[in-house]
């Protein structure tokens, strides 16, 4: 398979957001934060929704939704994020911490017409999408409250359209966007109630995008509520993150070095480049699945392998920041509904995505951090349930990331024994 080594992961969406020198941003409101960090996972928790005392229409929706309990992450977020106060929050993907920001924003938002409550930015097209179906979902019994999402790629016209027709009260959308958008003054953001981060870490670290989202968080009031969250959240960017918030209630749901998915087996493959395709031919045969995720690292690579499976006949498809933003979400969709067993994907469906029925990851090519890794294997064993991930291992920079994954999250992953059992990673 080629070697093109492209731009990749959110080529689209960066396209001007390199990586500069890092130095941090001015304080956005001087305040500094007080310290009430909490600790430990202990699962879902016992307590329920209706103890949240949220809107019987939000506690009819999350019964129609199946959540029964509260995550350790709702659990701790949920009660003060109603009140408004300003949250940060790292916990494991997987966990919910979603269901938080669009739970505590449903339940505040007094609709007024004409006027955008709540901004949620994130940093892909397809977690805008996804966090979107999200507030659609709890907002079922919420007929007042208008959602919509803006992303580049759809003409900006629609979206001014759609401004000037039907403004939405919920904003979600891309940095890039939505900063065009507000500064056309299509989107007023004078009214913004509830500002939100979500993958706040990836948003944050890259300097260009960082001075985006400082430059719309400087057109919402300074009265507002504030909440970032992520899976990742090193000692460093959470300074930058609370220099946008006010006394943030600070929530890390296990640190770092226990983030390893609970339920996720993890093991590792060494090969060289061109034994690659002959091994995954032999898993996809050997493993059972729901769904697959596999992850490569460049658009060729994703294009190339899945013409390949496609080939072999096997039931797979690729997303990658090569194709159109239609034809992206079209089989991110389909795969989504399971119309398609296998995705072929660069690390552009690394981060935040959800797919319920995503069981295993297959790292045909080593993410290029520990970070990228933690983010890639969390796709599997969503929500608590069972996993298995499989990371090919090709290079001595190969092994490099892998002992790094190993040591930043106190992890053992061992090579894939000749036989694993399936029960281990298969949901029952
Ligand atoms: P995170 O943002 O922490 O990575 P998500 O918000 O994407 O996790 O949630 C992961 C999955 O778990 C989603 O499919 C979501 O619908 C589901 N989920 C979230 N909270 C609950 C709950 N309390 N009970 C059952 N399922 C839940």
């Amino acid at each position: 398979m080629g070697e093109v080594r492209e731009n990749e992961a959110y080529e689209e969406e960066l396209l001007d957001y390199e990586e500069e020198e890092e130095k941090a941003p001015d304080s956005v409101n001087g305040k500094p934060a007080v310290e009430s960090v909490k600790k430990g996972y202990v699962g879902i928790h016992s307590s329920g929704f209706r103890d949240f005392l949220l809107k019987p229409e939000l506690l009819r929706a999350i019964v129609d939704s199946g959540f029964e309990h509260p995550s350790e992450v709702q659990h701790e977020c949920i009660p003060q994020a109603i009140l408004g106060m300003d949250v940060i929050c790292q916990a494991k993907s997987g966990m919910g911490k979603t269901a938080v920001f669009v739970l505590s924003t449903l339940q505040q938002i007094e609709p007024v017409s004409g006027q955008v409550a709540a901004l949620v930015l994130c940093h892909t097209r397809e977690l805008a999408y996804q966090i979107c179906n999200e507030f659609e979902r709890f907002n079922t019994y919420l007929p007042d409250v208008k959602v919509a999402v803006f992303y580049g790629g759809v003409g900006i016209k629609i979206h001014k359209d759609l401004l000037k027709n039907e403004c939405p009260h919920i904003v979600v959308g891309t940095p890039g966007r939505i900063l065009a958008l507000a500064r056309d003054k299509d989107l007023g953001l004078k009214n913004v109630r509830h500002f939100i981060l979500d993958e706040c870490d990836k948003m944050l670290e890259s300097l260009d995008m960082r001075r985006d989202v400082q430059e719309i968080f400087k057109m919402t009031p300074h009265d507002k509520q504030v909440m970032m969250f992520s899976a990742t959240l090193s000692k460093e960017i959470r300074p930058v993150c609370k220099k946008f918030m006010q006394d943030p209630m600070e929530i890390y749901v296990d640190d770092e070095a226990k983030l390893t998915l609970h339920g996720l087996v993890q093991h590792y493959i060494k090969l060289t480049d061109l034994e690659k395709n002959r091994k995954l031919n032999d898993l996809l045969d050997a493993l059972d699945f729901n769904q697959i995720v596999i992850f490569v690292k460049s658009v060729s690579r994703a294009a190339e392998l899945n013409k390949l499976l496609v080939e072999c006949n096997f039931p797979s498809i690729c997303i990658h920041s090569g194709m159109s933003q239609e034809e992206r979400l079209t089989r991110y969709k389909g795969f989504k509904e399971g119309l398609k067993r296998i995705l072929v994907a660069t690390d552009l469906v690394g981060r935040g995505i959800d797919i319920e029925r995503v069981n295993i990851v297959i790292n045909y090519d080593m993410p290029d951090s520990a970070d990228t890794y933690l983010h890639r294997v969390g796709r599997a064993g969503r929500f608590g349930t069972k996993g298995l991930a499989i990371t090919f291992v090709s290079s001595a920079s190969d092994s490099d990331v892998l002992n790094q994954v190993q040591e930043r999250f106190e992890v053992d992953i061992k090579e894939l024994p000749e036989q694993i059992d399936t029960a281990t990673y298969m949901p029952s």
